[in-house]
């Protein structure tokens, strides 16, 4: 494995300390990583802000052609990229190679956008302008669940807007964000993008540092309110999506057999380490038991193993601690419902679980109350429609939901009830650069994708003349 190197000024720099990666798969180090201390985030943050005003000022078709020119690269390293994601995150290379290719899209999907300056009133007594200036340092933290298209929600309109960015993936997934800066060292002016690793270390120092102006954060509800809380010191600009417990709620028009499949993958792509899977399913009682056979005859089918192995279509848990908490939620969940697939780990290294389907199980479970994010899913069953409602929605969290029904208008009235930050029809997790996504409630707080998404990488600025 080639060597790792953290990205501080346009330079490729070792880190003041290491730590090892490990493939999940295997349980083996995967590669001696770059770890970067105190000093060198503080180098990294100084690169950025001395980079700020060469790059705000380059016009922004400049900047574009950087942001494609990052696409094209990435898309020509896109097999090795794919391959080392999938080592060191796990999920199978089809996946791998579609997250890098969708990573690329993501980069590409931000230069067909623009930041006109709008004119708000242009009357006899004064013209009234909004602009939308860069904010300055950025500070992009990432999560290990998916570490490229997760950065790409950040990074492209960060850069396009005119600032400039510290990004730090997550201790267990540094290397595919390493690899990225050293493809793209030659197209971004020095100190434009800095990339630092830690050991879950660095992230209130970069959070709490004076001269980073805003903080785009994607990890767990309880990391994103320490961001929040480390943020308010200097008011700075917060974007968190945080955690989910999607609810599925499936009508009994649904025929179970055409549409257990669909749900299935909602629930256990990428092993269930997806922030929008479906992580509670409440099923109608007249389909309950059918529903449940279907599910489990997928899970018992589903090919679980090394994600670069042919045909594997669940790879293992990113992480042993991810992969002891899974575990324990699933014994929990025994003594409060019927395990009817998988519940087992597989018999060799690894973090490996196969899907695991769980029913008779209802609302006041860990399994079914908490996010597991993980190859397990509770299907609960309910009578009345609302009642199905009321159930998704006294959950904390905000961030998606789907209904499922062979009439749409049924399933549009449902949906419009629903607390959520995005609700589907007959889908689930369905996202694309164009279509903004945010959380409610403990699921986060601003926007992210779209044009609101790039919106919130600027500050209003109104001009205001006299006529
Ligand atoms: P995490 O919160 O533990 O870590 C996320 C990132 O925050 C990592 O880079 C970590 O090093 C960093 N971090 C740790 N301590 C920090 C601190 N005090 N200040 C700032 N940063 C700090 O989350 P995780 O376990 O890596 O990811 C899983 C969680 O992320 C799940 O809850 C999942 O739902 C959520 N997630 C949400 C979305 C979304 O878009 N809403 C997407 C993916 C994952």
């Amino acid at each position: 494995m080639s060597e790792f190197k953290l990205l501080i000024n346009g330079e490729l720099v070792p880190g003041a300390l290491s730590m090892d990666v490990i493939n999940p798969a295997t349980e083996e180090v995967l590669a001696s990583c770059p770890r970067a201390d105190k000093n060198q985030l503080d180098q990294a943050v100084a690169a950025a802000k001395a980079a700020f005003p060469a790059w705000s000022a380059t016009p922004i078709a400049e900047r574009k052609k950087a942001l494609l020119a990052i696409a094209d690269v990435i898309e020509a390293n896109a097999g090795d990229l794919a391959r080392l994601l999938t080592q060191e995150q796990g999920k199978p290379i089809g996946d791998a190679t579609m997250e890098v290719y969708g990573t690329a899209a993501f980069f590409r999907y931000f230069t067909s956008l623009d930041l006109p300056v709008k004119v708000i009133e242009n009357s006899e007594s004064r013209r009234v302008e909004a602009h939308r200036r860069p904010l300055g340092v950025i500070g992009a933290i990432v999560p290990w669940n998916f570490p490229l298209i997760l950065m790409s929600f950040k990074l492209p309109p960060a850069l396009l807007a005119g600032n400039t960015v510290v990004l730090k993936p997550a201790p267990t997934t540094p290397l595919t964000s390493l690899k990225l800066g050293e493809l793209v060292r030659d197209i971004l002016p020095a100190g434009v993008l800095n990339i630092i690793t830690d050991a879950n270390d660095l992230g209130a120092a970069l959070t709490a540092h004076p001269d980073v102006r805003k903080i785009s954060f994607t990890g767990s509800t309880a990391t994103g309110a320490k961001v929040m809380a480390g943020a308010a010191g200097l008011l700075k600009r917060v974007t968190l999506e945080l955690g989910g417990n999607d609810a599925g709620i499936v009508l009994d028009d649904v025929n179970p057999k055409e549409t257990a499949p669909k749900l299935f993958a909602s629930a256990f792509q990428n092993s269930g380490q997806v922030c929008i899977a479906m992580k509670r399913l409440y099923v109608h009682e007249s389909i309950y038991d059918e529903m449940c056979d279907e599910l489990a005859g997928i899970a018992e089918a589903a090919i679980v193993g090394d994600g670069l192995t042919q045909g594997t279509q669940y790879g293992p848990l990113q992480n042993k601690m991810q992969f002891d908490k899974v575990k324990e939620l699933i014994e929990d969940s025994r003594q409060h419902g019927k395990v009817i697939a998988g519940g087992d780990t597989l018999d060799q290294p690894g973090f490996f679980i196969r899907p695991t389907i769980v029913r008779d199980i209802t609302d006041g479970t860990r399994l079914v109350d908490e996010e597991q994010f993980g190859p397990v899913l509770p299907v609960i069953k309910f009578s009345t429609n609302d009642d199905a409602v009321a159930r998704a929605n006294a959950s904390p969290y905000g961030l998606g939901g789907s209904v499922w029904s062979s009439s749409p208008e049924r399933a549009y009235e449902i949906a419009t009830k629903l607390e959520s930050g995005t609700i589907w029809i007959n889908k689930h997790a369905d996202l694309a650069p164009n279509i903004p996504f945010g959380g409610s409630k403990l699921s986060g707080l601003g926007t992210e994708l779209g044009e609101d998404g790039l919106n919130e990488f600027t500050q209003l600025k109104v001009i205001n003349v006299a006529l």
